[in-house]
């Protein structure tokens, strides 16, 4: 992607960087996808001037963007290389995917709003980013384009879909919150073999309820 130009957001962003640094996110990577993806552009514009505070913020549809540090402890954990197929559940402003196309991935993105889907596929086509974004309930996958070398789900399910764990490659991971409605711990699943899956722990987190036949009910 092109290098961004000077904007009014650099130094916000630098500081951003900066507390992610010494949060603990080591990932060149990663840390370049975030100092290169214009964050202001996916959150509403009354708050552009929050949009590199290390918080959520919220989006249309009663939904929001993910805080920063999560976004990089997830993107971290899914070792995207350059070419990968990755899988994302919940597209919302469509910044986690920016982060993923901007590292290189191929990036096929699922929402259950309608809406969101349409603003985020506006938004990231406006910004250069190539991801496929599809509507529908991402807790059963998508099999068309199955096996995946990574999924990341950015809301909170009740547990691991199992649909998801069978999408993977071997080899590939899942990164998920499992918890509550209000509270998740991260968990880190991969398939180590055709019938086999290890899971890690990465810490808490708080998503919006993930919401299918796999999730929680509406
Ligand atoms: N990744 C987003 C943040 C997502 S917020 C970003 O970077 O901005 C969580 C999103 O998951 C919401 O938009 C919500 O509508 C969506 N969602 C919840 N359950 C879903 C499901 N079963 N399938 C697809 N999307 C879902």
């Amino acid at each position: 992607m092109r290098p961004r130009p000077t904007t009014p957001y650099d130094h916000q962003r630098l500081a951003l960087l900066a507390l992610l640094r010494e949060r603990g996110i080591s990932d060149t990577a990663v840390l370049q996808a975030i100092d290169t993806v214009p964050r202001e552009h996916f959150v509403q514009a009354f708050m552009r001037n929050r949009a590199y505070d290390d918080t959520a913020l919220p989006i249309d549809d009663r939904q929001t963007i993910s805080q920063p540090h999560t976004v990089a402890i997830m993107t971290q954990s899914l070792m995207v290389r350059p070419g990968a197929k990755i899988l994302e559940i919940g597209t919302g402003s469509g910044y986690q995917a920016a982060i993923l196309a901007q590292m290189g991935a191929r990036v096929i993105s699922i929402e259950r709003h309608p809406r969101l889907s349409q603003q985020a596929r506006q938004r990231l086509q406006d910004l250069g980013y190539s991801v496929e974004c599809r509507v529908g309930d991402g807790t059963i996958g998508y099999s068309g384009q199955a096996p995946y070398d990574g999924i990341i789900v950015t809301a909170g399910a009740p547990d691991v879909p199992e649909p998801l764990a069978r999408q993977l490659v071997v080899g590939g991971h899942l990164v998920v919150p499992v918890g509550d409605h209000q509270q998740q711990t991260l968990y880190r699943v991969t398939r180590t073999d055709h019938d086999a899956w290890t899971a890690n722990e990465l810490g808490p987190a708080a998503f919006v309820p993930l919401i299918g036949v796999e999730g929680w009910d509406e």
